[in-house]
């Protein structure tokens, strides 16, 4: 802790011990010893000092023991020294004042039994705002909130802010999180209680608002019911004060929020309630204490600005907010995944090779986002007419503290499966091939593009709480913006795909599994190696440990590879036994380096589709942005159609872009090499990378004896111009055996 602070909250531990002391002395010149103490309607007494070390105060006879804690607490006075470059004096000095603070109060019940309202709610007309301890009712009531996830936490605000307006947004920032607010002391006389009140927002705890009391020392009520939920709801025994706390640091996602200059009293509450892991925010310049240590993250941050204190409070306390209502016109869920959107129900398409659409994940910084802000750049659905096309960038920023690079292709291919939850709306492919359709049944129910957006948003945070704390998700649908963004992702693209080019398959023991697209191809099982990035092209063998670690138990295991029963086609033990599983006994075992002999299985949404060409010798393949015939017969369409259903199908195989010039693609059987014809879009777009692998294979002018479809689109139209290019595949051992 800083030495600023650290100095007030022990100068302010001294001065509420002594207080309380002064105080309690006081009451036992008034009262008998055994006169009965306490808060009203609980049975759990003091709850701080009951929970924390099973002391039963019920009469002023009882409050001596704590006393004595709490003096025993203060760290040594030695002049000058008050700082220490370590936490552990200044959570004493903080649990001190917390003690005290709780005497404080309950001696205030007794010598003023009126000073707090009896009720749930405020009293405006009468004047009487302050609630006090919540009572047993009370507590059952919203305590269970805090267990059963319909309240993640509280925040607890002390003092005031400079006007109503900037209180009511505040507070409402925090309701609309779910969160409860917790309200004591002021500010220079002036309470957010009251300002609410001005700014015309319902107090009380039935709106979530519960109004403790006017002093710094009722900021003991928040902790006192965060130490009820630890026993009651926790299971945990009275005095068991480490679990108390750790419960209270794990469990109940509580912060401070001090509005006002924070002196000595205020310093030694805010270190009283790091013992719990509740840091504070401050809007004043104190000095900020960033190490972690006791709280997730840091203990206190200064100065934070109003419109901001919300989402840094969360950030801070480490808070997952759980988006759990998706709210969208259309029913939402995994029973709509596989709905197809047929000809005659499409109102309006985009992508599949009509249009370009894109789709994008980043990891943004903290705070260059705002979560839950959906933005649709251009015209939206309702603009469109039945039967239109439209381009579509899709861009999803993400922020955690948690969050790395590597993790963003695996949200990213996660675009594919939540459209689909949607109802009237079917989603193929991913990355920039992807093929939106919307159902008029879909627009009638009024779905829009922003709905996409509320999906991402919501579905993101519900299934990646542990990484991420913030999205926010832009949809382009402006020709410009799309071409834009395209040629960014793609650029992406590339540095993923990339990020496995030095590795080899030999240099692994382990693969990883994909089976993600079973929801569609029950039998379907991607073995990724880092020579054999998914079919999909979304993911490689990087992706697939990233989401594995993400994710132990989802779609990407690792698969020890085992044996190598044939290492020219690529076939190992351990991969047949896990595929023989995982396809539940659909696939006794597969090559992940052949199409000819046993190839993998394929799903609807490759990148790309190999077929063999026989009278060439060779073989082809085609991307699905390629809408024309092809050599083997069948237009990609018609390919998919036939292979896609996870069936692994001898003569044709599906594969991703990339790995056409990875080293290991088909090279059972003879690898690229054999390849004779591709759609020229699709050699554009890897010629570097094509000629680079050619010279690597021994043939620099391999680039150029490639057929395309300018050449021809069926094999007797391509061999005149194989023979005259001298193609390598002609003069290889034949492709069938
Ligand atoms: Fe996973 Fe393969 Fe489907 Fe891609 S194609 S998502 S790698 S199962
Ligand atoms: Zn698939």
């Amino acid at each position: 802790m800083s030495k600023l602070i650290a100095f007030a909250a022990i100068q302010g531990g001294y001065k509420v011990v002594a207080q309380a002391e002064g105080a309690y002395h006081k009451a036992l010149e008034t009262y008998n010893a055994d006169t009965k103490v306490g808060f009203p309607n609980t049975g759990y007494y003091l709850p701080v000092i009951y929970s924390l070390f099973g002391i039963k105060i019920e009469t002023l006879e009882d409050m001596k023991a704590p006393l004595e804690i709490a003096r025993g607490l203060l760290p040594p006075h030695i002049k000058g020294k008050h700082w220490l470059p370590y936490l552990g004096p200044l959570l004493d000095a903080g649990m001190a004042g917390i003690i005290s603070y709780e005497i404080i109060e309950a001696l205030r019940y007794l010598n003023e039994p009126d000073f707090y309202l009896h009720a749930e709610d405020p009293d405006i007309e009468a004047g009487k705002l302050w609630t006090g301890a919540a009572d047993d009712v009370v507590f059952r009531k919203r305590g269970v909130e805090f267990v059963d996830g319909s309240a993640p936490g509280f925040a607890a605000i002390v003092g005031s802010a400079p006007d109503p307006e900037i209180a009511k947004m505040i507070v409402e920032d925090y309701q609309k999180k779910s969160l409860y607010i917790f309200l004591a002391a002021n500010h220079n006389g002036t309470t957010v209680a009251e300002q609410l009140i001005e700014a015309g927002v319902q107090i009380g705890w039935s709106t979530r608002i519960a109004c403790f009391g006017p002093d710094i020392s009722s900021a003991v009520f928040a902790l006192g019911f965060a130490n009820r939920v630890a026993m009651a709801f926790g299971g945990i025994e009275p005095g068991d004060y480490k679990k108390i706390l750790k419960y209270n640091k794990d469990r109940v996602f509580a912060f401070v929020n001090a509005l006002g200059d924070v002196g000595t009293e205020w310093g030694v509450a805010a270190a009283g309630a790091v013992n719990w892991g509740f840091p504070t925010l401050a809007d004043t310049d104190i000095t900020q204490i960033l190490p972690t240590g006791i709280c997730t993250y840091e203990h206190v941050v200064a100065p934070v600005a109003y419109d901001e204190i919300c989402q840094k409070s969360i950030e801070t306390r480490g808070l997952k907010v759980k988006v759990s209502e998706i709210n969208i016109p259309c029913a939402f869920g995994p029973a709509f995944e596989g709905e197809r959107v047929r000809g005659a129900d499409l109102f309006v398409q985009c992508g599949g090779g009509k249009t370009q659409c894109t789709e994008l994940v980043k990891s943004a910084d903290m705070n260059e986002i705002e979560d839950g802000k959906i933005s649709v750049v251009g015209p939206d659905i309702t603009d469109l007419k039945q039967g239109d096309t439209f381009p579509l960038a899709i861009y999803v920023q993400v922020a955690g503290r948690e969050f790395q690079e590597d993790f963003e292709p695996i949200l990213e291919r996660q675009i594919h499966h939540l459209v689909n939850y949607i109802q009237g709306i079917m989603h193929i492919g991913q990355r920039d091939i992807s093929w939106i359709r919307v159902s008029k049944a879909g627009v009638e129910k009024g779905f829009t593009l922003k709905d996409i957006g509320v999906v991402l948003h919501a579905k993101f945070h519900q299934e990646f709480e542990k990484i991420l704390d913030k999205v926010q998700v832009t949809l382009f649908t402006k020709q410009e913006d799309v071409d834009k963004w395209t040629k960014i992702a793609r650029d992406e693209y590339h540095t993923r795909d990339a990020r496995v080019d030095s590795m080899t398959d030999e240099s692994v023991e382990t693969y990883y599994s994909c089976t993600l697209c079973q929801s569609f191809a029950p039998n379907h099982v991607c073995t990724v190696s880092p020579e054999r990035t998914g079919l999909c092209g979304a993911y490689n063998w990087m992706d697939c440990r990233a989401s594995y670690e993400i994710n132990p138990t989802g779609p990407n295991q690792p698969i020890e590879k085992g044996e190598c029963l044939d290492p020219k086609l690529g076939q190992w033990k351990g991969v047949n036994e896990f595929v023989k599983k995982a396809s539940r006994g659909a696939i006794e075992k597969y090559n992940l380096y052949s199409m000819v002999y046993d190839p993998m299985t394929t799903c609807g949404c490759c990148e790309c589709i190999a077929a063999m060409l026989p009278s060439c010798n060779g073989i082809m393949t085609v991307g699905r942005d390629y809408l024309g015939e092809t050599p083997c017969g069948m237009k990609f369409t018609t390919l998919a159609g036939v292979m896609g259903g996870g069936a692994s199908s001898p003569g044709f195989v599906g594969h991703s872009k990339y790995n056409i010039t990875q080293g290991k693609f088909l090279l059972g059987d003879g690898g690229l090499l054999r390849m004779v014809w591709m759609p020229k879009m699709l050699k554009e777009e890897l010629k570097d990378r094509l000629i680079a692998r050619g010279e690597a294979m021994g043939v620099p002018g391999l680039y150029d004896m490639i057929a395309d479809e300018t050449v021809g689109i069926t094999e007797e139209e391509i061999l005149p111009f194989l023979q005259e290019k001298g193609h390598p595949a002609l003069t290889m051992e034949s492709l069938i055996g």
